[in-house]
């Protein structure tokens, strides 16, 4: 079998989505066509936000927000050491400094209580300015978004959601890719919605920000892309790749419902015996991955090697521990939860079609 199977989901809606490109290639508008502005619709009607804005990946949406923010130089961003390198590459990529925070043990996301002695830490130690907190939705369950935006208030923080595994998860309701100041996701094929090559989008319902990141994503645009008003990127949804998400988001709550399924069907089997994933009452995720923690994870990666089932580490390494963040000064101990999951985590197959 294999780990996540997208030949099974193209299989099921080929029809469609052949013919959706085939409109593309006759229509000939590659970049920016029509099909870009509704899938830009229906994702906003989707998330339950004003604005959804896509670009070209999920890093490029994180860069993005942070340009939007105005995030340089001399400030501290707040994210979790336990996630995938792009959120904290984001930052340092934007001249700002990446202070990293330990994790919950049970829902894998950034530690409100460790987050706040941090943010004293950098206050204390002052040779930075604390601008803003980047949480993740790790494996696809929303972080604890009632304490973080508590936090984001008491120290006058931006908060950004990196939604690039949430999407489809939600808190009492509320849609993973509404919360804090700007969300971010990715459509990168393995995500719980991808395309068929790289995409991203940005969500808020800031019309100043909105506004902001239209211009960053297309060289900083003033009245058209011949007036550039300030330094941007290019960073746009193919046209191919909007067609093909349309037809992926009519689709997915059907998947997030299989997903679900097969999420409770692994536990139910297997919380006896490996730690299996905790989904806090009223949260609901869109199992991105679906995790267990073992501390025989060597060996029992074998054992389903051995009856022909894939497992993969996500993630092996935190980013204290990555050599691109040697400079950042950290030492092996200064995250104990962290450390401990990136050692013992392992996932199991999951997709819609499971
Ligand atoms: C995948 C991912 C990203 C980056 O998305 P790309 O589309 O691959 O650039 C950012 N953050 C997290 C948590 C991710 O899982």
């Amino acid at each position: 079998m294999q780990f996540i199977d997208l030949a099974a989901q193209y299989q099921h809606l080929k029809i469609k989505i052949d013919k959706r490109i085939q409109t593309v290639l006759e229509h000939g508008q590659y970049i920016m066509g029509p099909e870009v502005q509704e899938f830009e619709q229906k994702l906003a009607e989707y998330v339950g936000v004003k604005h959804a804005i896509t670009c070209a990946n999920g890093t490029d949406a994180l860069t993005l927000s942070l340009m939007a923010l105005g995030i340089g130089k001399g400030d501290a961003v707040f994210c979790p050491t336990f996630t995938f390198f792009a959120t904290a590459e984001t930052v340092s990529f934007e001249g700002a400094t990446p202070i990293f925070v330990d994790s919950n043990p049970d829902t894998f996301n950034i530690c409100p209580d460790d987050l706040e002695k941090r943010i004293v830490d950098v206050l204390a130690e002052g040779s930075l300015q604390p601008k803003a907190i980047i949480a993740v939705d790790l494996f696809g369950l929303p972080a604890n978004y009632p304490a973080l935006e508590a936090l984001a208030e008491k120290y006058n923080l931006k908060l950004i959601e990196d939604a690039a595994q949430g999407f489809g998860g939600h808190i009492n309701g509320q849609k993973a890719g509404s919360f804090g100041d700007i969300a971010t996701t990715s459509f990168f094929p393995a995500k719980p919605l991808g395309c068929y090559g790289d995409g991203g989008a940005i969500f808020t319902d800031c019309d100043e920000y909105a506004e902001l990141i239209k211009s960053y994503r297309v060289h900083g645009k003033g009245k058209d892309k011949y007036d550039n008003v300030r330094i941007g990127m290019n960073s746009r949804l193919d046209t191919i790749q909007a067609a093909i998400l349309l037809e992926k988001l009519a689709e997915f709550p059907v998947e997030l419902e299989n997903r679900n399924d097969a999420a409770n069907r692994y536990t139910l089997q297997l919380k006896n015996t490996f730690k299996t994933p905790v989904v806090p009452d009223g949260y609901g995720s869109s199992w991105a991955q679906y995790t267990l923690q073992s501390d025989e994870r060597v060996r029992a990666m074998a054992d389903y090697k051995a009856q022909g089932i894939p497992t993969v580490i996500y993630y092996g390494r935190c980013m204290h521990e990555q050599t691109a963040f040697v400079d950042l000064g950290y030492q092996a101990g200064d995250f104990p939860i962290a450390e401990k999951l990136a050692r013992s985590v392992f996932s199991l197959p999951m997709h819609g079609y499971l």
